[in-house]
């Protein structure tokens, strides 16, 4: 267990509670969009205003921000409102901008986060200085280096922190911009329990029709809030315009969303509650003895192979396997891509069990001591 110490976000003196909602847009655009959009959305469930200064894009030659002067444009927005507001700082440079315009809190970038060499020297910059960050998830699904990144921030004196979950990259087909890997923030909850975890579904969905069931499954795992992009006219948005929301819609999102409590002491709730995880229990249990006597089929058919000096791997039998058990799967009510993910899991494990089979050699001497 970690022994992170960090302050929980209803103590960071800025007026917030249990539940921490951020909205605000993808980038600063101007001062009169800044103002509206923040105005707008502080008429809401909304307790933290954000803004994009400098945008990290994948690709050169789009919006890359305003930079520097939509600082005190967000700055203003917060005066206005009264909340408090955050920006994204990628490099020293922002670190010192952010903190002479008063800003109140950071946020570390999905592609800052994967890199090392760049989180620590926002933590060099932020020695001694007692500022509220937090930090996305990194764009490959590493928990390692979403954690590393609190750690080094840990180590630099930031107590003041939260997780913020946006989904990671991936090569194939899916409805989301950033596949959600929901386990991903789930074992770092489990891990760090004592770090707040906010949702992103504007970034994992990356269009708006999804956001609000994202936002829903975030509240169900016991999220600690979210964040919401919102522009006053989302269509002309420099950049994100398909996932951004006005105003309105966030209200309208928000509003819908339904608060469950994560417990309860009602006894005949918890009994009947233990009962069924007993079932889930065994349930597990016989699935595990499942998959390890598929792996003893595994094993019998790599020295099947290896006698005959067969390759492990046969695309054809990999296809088919696929197709049908997809096939077998998807009427029962189980989803192509979790399907699909569990095949691919279990493919892998029995060409490990079958390539240690293949490959084993005599056992290796014992070592002179
Ligand atoms: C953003 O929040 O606008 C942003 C660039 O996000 P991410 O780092 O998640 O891509
Ligand atoms: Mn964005």
């Amino acid at each position: 267990m970690s022994t992170l110490n960090i302050i929980p976000m209803r103590d960071w003196g800025l007026g917030l509670g249990d539940i921490v909602n951020i909205s605000g847009p993808c980038s600063a655009e101007s001062e009169e969009q800044v103002m509206a959009t923040c105005q707008q959305v502080a008429a809401h469930d909304i307790h933290i205003l954000r803004a994009g200064i400098w945008k990290p894009r994948t690709r050169p030659n789009s919006f890359e921000g305003v930079g520097t002067v939509g600082l005190k444009w967000l700055k203003a927005a917060g005066e206005a409102t009264g909340l408090p507001v955050c920006v994204e700082v990628a490099n020293v440079k922002h670190v010192y901008e952010a903190l002479r315009t008063g800003i109140d809190i950071l946020w570390i970038g999905a592609r800052t986060t994967v890199n090392p060499f760049a989180v620590q020297e926002i933590a060099d910059a932020l020695e001694g200085v007692d500022i509220p960050v937090m930090v996305k998830n990194p764009v490959n699904p590493d928990l390692g280096l979403w954690i590393g990144a609190f750690e080094r921030l840990h180590r630099a004196g930031i107590t003041k922190m939260a997780g913020i979950h946006r989904g990671f990259s991936y090569h194939g087909d899916s409805p989301y911009r950033n596949l959600p890997h929901w386990e991903i923030p789930i074992e770092l909850r489990r891990t760090h329990p004592q770090i707040p975890i906010i949702c992103d579904p504007s970034h994992i969905c990356g269009s708006r029709e999804l956001l609000a069931d994202v936002s829903q499954k975030a509240l169900d795992l016991n999220f600690d809030g979210l964040m919401i992009e919102s522009h006053i006219t989302p269509e002309k948005a420099l950049s994100d315009a398909r996932q951004q929301v006005t105003p309105a819609r966030l209200g309208e999102i928000l509003s819908q969303l339904v608060h469950r409590q994560p417990g309860t002491d009602d006894p005949q709730f918890i009994n009947q509650l233990e009962l069924l995880r007993e079932e889930i229990d065994r349930i597990d249990h016989r699935l595990i003895d499942i998959l390890a006597e598929r792996m003893v089929i595994a094993e019998q058919i790599g020295h099947y192979k290896r006698e005959n000096n067969i390759t492990i791997f046969q695309s054809g039998r990999w296809g088919e396997i696929l197709q049908d058990r997809v096939g077998y799967g998807q009427p029962k009510g189980l989803s192509k891509d979790i399907l699909t993910e569990i095949l691919q899991m279990v493919h892998k494990e029995s060409i490990r069990h079958q390539t240690r089979v293949m490959n084993a050699t005599a056992e290796p001497a014992k070592k002179a001591k």
